[in-house]
């Protein structure tokens, strides 16, 4: 049967986790096509690459490659992956804006031709290369609502652009454009049309001052996915901003597409989703280990915690939607708890659900971004086997195997 189907449903969770075991990482790669289709509408006109990093798996990228997409890569590792995959050096940038010698040169010999830099020492590092690599300046704008604050460890201040240009003009070396990341899971659209509104000033400025034409815009990521129902979700709950609910991509994007059209005909315009892309296209399953009565609580030990998927509960406050599948019951507050010998790896100390058996289930939602990505081996507990169905119509599941590492 040709027809693609839904892993999310119980009985599809448990005939995969009887195939595979667990934990599992489920990724359904229909998902992912829709989601980056959704931003292609809510965007028309800029051309989305695909950031790696919140899950750098080849299912992905496969399941993105016929759609024509583009690729942002940022290390030796995701280099790899694309060249394992086939995927074409012109359909990929590289946005790191610390780059060693020998990462410039992975890039070049793979054959791509658009970098980040943030300060003259970087743009000095292309002067061997300046046949053959242009330019984008990053700027910073600080943004204290954004969970994932990216400006306070890249970029430059605005007003530091026309000495950079300066710069790189006196070392032969060519800018493109200029690029922002206004900060992950971004709260407010506000951030991206201020941004904009900076970048067509000084694009402006330069072509005035006679310091080159530019030809890129890339307005970054950061787009935000909801993490739980919105019924579910008071912004009041102290959970951080992750929790609070987000509007549907095409309301999001309004103010941005109003904003790029004061732009230059010239500027090709460029976005670099990660986490709107993944992150409702995969759950997380794991298995109760074994449970114990304290203190007036039920815990549950599962097989995956927070050294595994659930990574993102303290690199930046996720909180995803937990549930136990095929299990009822009258609902009490329980811990739910990671399996190392660790007594940070709790997932959530404070959760209602039913009375949970050894061998039972739990299903964590909106769980593709931020998550295996950061998972570790932390006690030699295996990392979850990532299981991506519908990576073309009649796929029921497929383990691929990993291309690329840390340390290739
Ligand atoms: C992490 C990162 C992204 C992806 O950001 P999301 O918030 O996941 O969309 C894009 N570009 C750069 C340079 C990044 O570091």
């Amino acid at each position: 049967m040709n027809a693609f189907i839904d892993p999310f449903v119980p009985a599809q969770i448990g005939r995969l986790m009887e195939r595979y075991g667990s934990p599992l990482l489920i990724l359904d790669c229909e998902r992912v096509r829709q989601q980056y289709l959704a931003l292609g509408r809510a965007l028309p006109g800029v051309e989305l690459h695909y950031a790696l990093k919140p899950l750098p798996h080849p299912a992905v990228v496969r399941a993105l490659d016929p759609l024509g997409a583009k690729f942002d890569l940022a290390t030796g590792g995701e280099i790899a992956l694309m060249r394992g995959l086939g995927i074409a050096a012109a359909r990929c940038i590289h946005t790191h804006p610390v780059k060693r010698d020998r990462d410039i040169r992975e890039a070049l010999d793979f054959g791509i031709d658009t970098f980040v830099v943030d300060t003259a020492e970087e743009i000095s590092k292309f002067v061997p290369y300046r046949e053959r690599a242009g330019l984008l300046i990053r700027l910073s704008f600080r943004s204290p609502d954004a969970v994932v604050d990216l400006s306070r460890k890249f970029g430059c201040g605005p007003q530091r652009v026309p000495e950079l240009l300066q710069h790189a003009r006196e070392h032969g070396v060519r800018v493109r454009g200029l690029s922002f990341h206004v900060g992950s899971q971004a709260i407010d659209p506000a951030k991206y049309v201020e941004a904009i509104r900076v970048c067509a000033e000084l694009c402006s400025q330069a072509q005035e001052d006679g310091l080159g034409v530019f030809d890129i815009l890339d307005i970054g990521g950061g787009f935000p996915v909801p993490y739980r129902s919105p019924e579910s979700a008071p912004a009041a709950d102290g959970q951080g901003a992750v929790a609070r609910a987000v509007p549907p991509i095409e309301e999001f994007c309004a103010p941005i597409r109003a904003a790029l059209r004061a732009l230059p005909s010239q500027v090709r315009i460029i976005a670099e989703p990660g986490r709107f892309i993944v992150a409702p296209a995969a759950i997380g399953v794991a298995t109760v280990m074994g449970r114990a009565y304290r203190e007036g609580r039920w815990w549950y030990y599962l097989d995956d915690g927070v050294y595994g998927l659930y990574s993102g509960k303290h690199y930046e406050h996720a909180v995803y939607p937990i549930e136990a599948l095929n299990r009822k019951g009258p609902m009490q507050i329980s811990v739910l708890s990671g399996p190392t010998c660790d007594s940070i790896d709790v997932i959530d100390d404070s959760i209602e659900l039913p009375d949970l058996q050894i061998g039972d289930c739990v299903v964590g939602r909106v769980m593709g971004a931020y998550t295996w990505a950061t998972a570790c081996e932390f006690n030699f507990f295996p990392k979850p086997t990532v299981v991506s169905v519908n990576l073309q119509p009649g796929d029921e599941g497929t383990v691929l195997p990993i291309v690329a590492s840390n340390n290739v």
